[in-house]
């Protein structure tokens, strides 16, 4: 997917702050942060959608396994924080790329209403 801009960060040829990285996912700082710690994370295979993921797969426990780890390491595990998969238009995804956002640093709105 060599248009895509989140193939193109794992590539390197579009530059990005790795918070953490090993052979089947990466996470990286996002570029217009909602909040103090803000990690874009993705697996490194080119996934569209959470629609398009095989959840019975490996990827899935190494993607949340990722997540706890970023946690730790941005010191957001005890105070807290959220993670949230965009899906589609009404969901907001603007990238094509399966990934969460992880969220914390300040006491988050409800996002339920
Ligand atoms: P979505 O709305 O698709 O769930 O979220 C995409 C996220 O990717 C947005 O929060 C946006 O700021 C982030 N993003 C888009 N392009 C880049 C980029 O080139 N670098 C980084 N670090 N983040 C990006
Ligand atoms: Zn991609």
């Amino acid at each position: 997917m060599a248009e895509c801009i989140f193939c193109k960060i794992i590539k390197g040829d579009i530059p990005s702050k790795k918070v953490y990285e090993d052979d089947a996912v990466l996470a990286f700082d996002d570029i217009s942060p909602m909040a103090p710690v803000h990690v874009i994370i993705i697996p490194k295979k080119h996934i569209a959608t959470l629609l398009d993921v095989d959840t019975n797969a490996d990827i899935m426990g190494r993607w949340m396994a990722a997540a706890q780890q970023v946690a730790k390491m941005k010191q957001v595990a005890d105070s807290g924080f959220r993670l949230a998969i965009n899906c589609n238009a009404d969901g907001g995804q603007v990238v094509f790329h399966l990934h969460m956002h992880l969220l914390g640093g300040r006491k988050l709105e409800d996002p339920l209403g």
